[in-house]
């Protein structure tokens, strides 16, 4: 079977890996002229489905949960499993409870569990709660081994393109917020993101600070970077951070540790995450086309899944061909 993915984003790469190690005869057609040019390029990369659990319905840790080991399989060496911590400060210590009762996989920590995990922070919060389970990467490291792993293969990249789809049995599209408008009640919600640079701090692993109104994670990257994100604004703008997000997220990241008020701001961003009224992603069928769509704040902890729920649906076609015609 001849399968033609558009996108090459998380949904298009994990989709086209999946499909390859199936042995299906693939090809990614990307409008850009590289991978990760939409909203994957500006995520955190946190496999969080624990953390996520707050404010998602139960599929998101159903689903989410073996998306580490999915993607450690992939790529290996790029998965930090180091958890999460989460860690409010004094005015809203009540905040942690809030996130304790709604959440599930996690230990309280007092200062001192606080410091043996993150020296840095030693004497800047009184308790918090550790998500042990959870795990991290880089979004943009990630899809450039995947893509590197796919040519590899031999699999066929055609970027500046939309490929044509006549020439393949099955499409699957995976073109995220381009389908706003044309996929039913797909809508997008922007999300601002900033990187800092600063050798005066360091951090192992994602630290959510939370707040009532402005909510943020810091991520850490490698040479002394970090993500810190994100916004949560219900527009498909893709323009630059405006003034309000930007003082909104520097703030809070100087709240998380007075360091990072001598970092160096190295980059803004915004992305659209694609999402459906529930928040969860789905694979709808549209004549030979598949979509592949909706993954709001969780296009890495769920792309294996729905990657997965593609690769069986072609191969059942592929056993029974008359059950795509029923
Ligand atoms: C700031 C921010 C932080 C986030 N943090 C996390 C996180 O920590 N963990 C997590 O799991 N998720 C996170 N997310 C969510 C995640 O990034 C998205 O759910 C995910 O990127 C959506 O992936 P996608 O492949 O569907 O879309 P995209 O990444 O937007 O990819 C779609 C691709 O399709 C291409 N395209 C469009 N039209 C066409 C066409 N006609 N033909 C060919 N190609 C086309 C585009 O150029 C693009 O490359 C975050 C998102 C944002 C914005």
């Amino acid at each position: 079977m001849r399968v033609l993915v558009k996108g090459a984003g998380v949904a298009g790469l994990t989709v086209a890996w999946q499909l390859y190690r199936h042995g299906f005869d693939v090809t990614i057609a990307e409008r850009a002229g590289k991978v990760g040019t939409g909203a994957s390029g500006f995520a955190g990369g946190m496999l969080a489905p624990w953390c996520e659990r707050e404010s998602a319905e139960e599929p998101v840790l159903t689903l989410g949960r073996m998306a580490a080991d999915w993607w450690e399989a992939a790529l290996p060496g790029h998965v930090y499993r180091r958890g999460t911590l989460v860690v409010a400060g004094g005015r809203d210590a009540g905040e942690l409870d809030r996130f304790a009762g709604r959440t599930s996989g996690w230990e309280w920590l007092d200062d001192a569990g606080i410091s043996a995990l993150e020296p840095d922070l030693a004497g800047r919060f009184r308790k918090a709660l550790f998500f042990r389970q959870e795990a991290h990467l880089d979004p943009r490291k990630a899809l450039s081994a995947l893509t590197a792993g796919l040519e590899e293969a031999r699999m066929r990249f055609l970027f500046g393109a939309a490929g044509e789809p006549a020439r393949y049995d099955r499409v699957i599209d995976c073109t995220g917020a381009a389908r706003i408008g044309r996929l039913p009640n797909l809508r997008g919600v922007r999300g601002e993101m900033l990187s800092l640079e600063s050798d005066e701090i360091t951090l192992s692993r994602p630290v959510r600070l939370l707040h009532p109104r402005h909510p943020i994670y810091i991520v850490p990257r490698d040479k002394g970077r970090f993500m810190v994100g994100a916004t949560m604004i219900e527009s498909e703008d893709t323009g630059p951070i405006t003034a309000r997000s930007l003082m909104e997220l520097l703030n809070a990241t100087y709240a998380l540790h007075p360091a990072f008020g001598e970092a160096r701001l190295v980059e803004t961003g915004a992305g659209v995450r694609p999402a459906y009224p529930d928040n969860l992603p789905r694979v709808t069928e549209d004549g030979d086309t598949l979509h592949v769509n909706g993954f709001y704040r969780h296009g890495f902890l769920l792309a294996p899944a729905m990657a997965g729920e593609v690769a069986r649906r072609l191969l059942a076609e592929q056993r029974q061909p008359e059950r795509r015609a029923s």
